[in-house]
């Protein structure tokens, strides 16, 4: 792929990008390019609609909603666990959305984690989500264990990226169940979710993924890599709304296991409603959700699944990697020489790249509020990182090479003395 500096060259990738048409599907913030869909997407329009078809049903439903709604309220988060199934390479009922990520992890773990003689611990990266570090260290707790000593953490020799083979070689007799992350959230850096799976089973180790960073723009292959649960948020790349619910996903091989946070909507729906005491497992992923469903926090991914699907998960990757790549050159080539210093943390190799690009620089932080000043929407991440989103769905080629020309002239405005390096409002 031959990319060009000029603004002509940016307007004709638009021209031919399939894509195009769905950033029209999509609420814009007026004078902004938006570059924070890694963190929360924008609302769609599918997806508020999908949300006023529930608002509504619930004004003249009331009740009734939970065996009367277009999608019967009762059956919700397993409908559209099975929307979401193509997205994640998963198979019928091995997708549910329910609960909220830390949420997930926590009952995800309880059930797989068992520590038992030498075998106790758990692997995972010291550049993983801080959110799931605790929640490790909490499980390990539960069961009797020190985290200190049972939560084994690879080191990055960069402090942006993690090296696979470090990871293989923790996976040593002693851990029995590891949690990665499908892509780091700061350096962008996408892991190989198949090759961990399958180092990981020769081992005897059970493994899951946080998929939170890759779930709507990478396509995973959940099923056929035989990988054991996953877990992601839906307020991201799924483009859910802020705090929307998240997903879980189980391997049918693992449906016979009682879950460790057992609740009755985990029930088998024929006997739910008899409450009789003893819990009888609905089979399926179904089984980890723990209580009533969050209609309000979930109507609106089912509008934003759909538009997905009909766009194309394969689809939506390409874009993605090619507008990633693009972002990469114009900084490459314009940005990170004398007087600009800009840098990638994010892998070249598309096949370690996530949806976003990590961009280093000395005064991020600063850098980050001219940004934002200047009408463009990043996030920053310390000690150095800004996140650079260019979603496929509602990022044109045009935006990101208007992104760039702003990277540009905050330098050469002198706009990053205008910023104090104060922290303290960092979000
Ligand atoms: C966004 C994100 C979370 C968020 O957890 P919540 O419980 O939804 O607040 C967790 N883990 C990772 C890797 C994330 O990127």
């Amino acid at each position: 792929m031959e990319f060009r500096l000029s603004e002509g060259f940016a307007l004709e990738m638009d021209a031919k990008d399939p894509l195009a048409g769905f950033k029209d599907r999509f609420y814009h913030l007026e004078d902004s390019i938006y570059m924070d869909g890694n963190s929360l997407g924008l609302m769609s329009k599918d997806a508020e609609r999908t949300l006023l078809r529930l608002i509504e049903e619930w004004k003249v439903l009331g009740i009734k909603g939970w065996g009367g709604g277009k999608i019967p309220w009762i059956n919700y988060a397993d409908e559209l666990g099975n929307l979401q199934a193509p997205l994640v390479g998963a198979e019928e009922n091995e997708c549910v959305v329910t609960g909220g990520t830390t949420v997930n992890l926590h009952t995800l773990v309880s059930t797989f984690y068992k520590p038992e003689g030498k075998k106790k611990k758990i692997l995972a990266d010291e550049l993983n989500f801080p959110s799931d570090l605790y929640a490790l260290s909490a499980q390990i707790r539960l069961k009797g264990g020190d985290p200190d000593e049972d939560l084994v953490l690879v080191k990055s020799r960069d402090g942006m990226t993690i090296e696979e083979d470090d990871i293989i070689a923790a996976m040593t007799d002693d851990v029995q169940l590891a949690l990665l992350p499908s892509v780091y959230y700061k350096s962008g850096q996408l892991l190989n979710m198949e090759r961990m799976t399958k180092e990981a089973h020769k081992r005897g180790i059970i493994v899951g993924f946080d998929c939170s960073h890759s779930t709507g723009v990478v396509p995973h292959h959940f099923s056929k890599w035989g990988s054991d649960f996953a877990f992601w948020c839906n307020y991201k790349y799924m483009n859910g709304g802020p705090g929307s619910t998240g997903s879980i996903y189980v391997n049918k091989k693992h449906w016979d296991e009682m879950p460790g946070m057992a609740g009755w909507f985990g029930n088998n729906r024929s006997t739910m409603f008899e409450m009789r005491p003893e819990f009888d497992s609905a089979g399926s992923a179904t089984a980890w959700q723990i209580g009533t469903t969050t209609m309000l926090s979930t109507a609106p991914i089912e509008g934003s699944l759909r538009m997905m699907r009909e766009a194309g998960i394969e689809n939506i990757r390409e874009k993605s990697l090619k507008i990633t790549k693009y972002l990469m050159y114009l900084i490459d080539e314009m940005l990170s020489g004398e007087p600009y210093n800009y840098g990638i943390a994010t892998p070249r190799e598309d096949k370690r790249r996530g949806g976003h690009v990590g961009v280093f620089h000395k005064d991020a932080w600063r850098i980050n509020q001219a940004l934002v000043a200047k009408g463009v929407i990043p996030d920053y991440r310390p000690p150095n990182i800004i996140r650079l989103a260019p979603i496929p769905l509602y990022v044109s080629y045009h935006d990101v090479w208007k992104v760039a020309q702003t990277l540009k002239a905050i330098i050469d405005d002198g706009d990053v003395e205008k910023f104090s390096d104060d922290k303290s409002t960092v979000t």
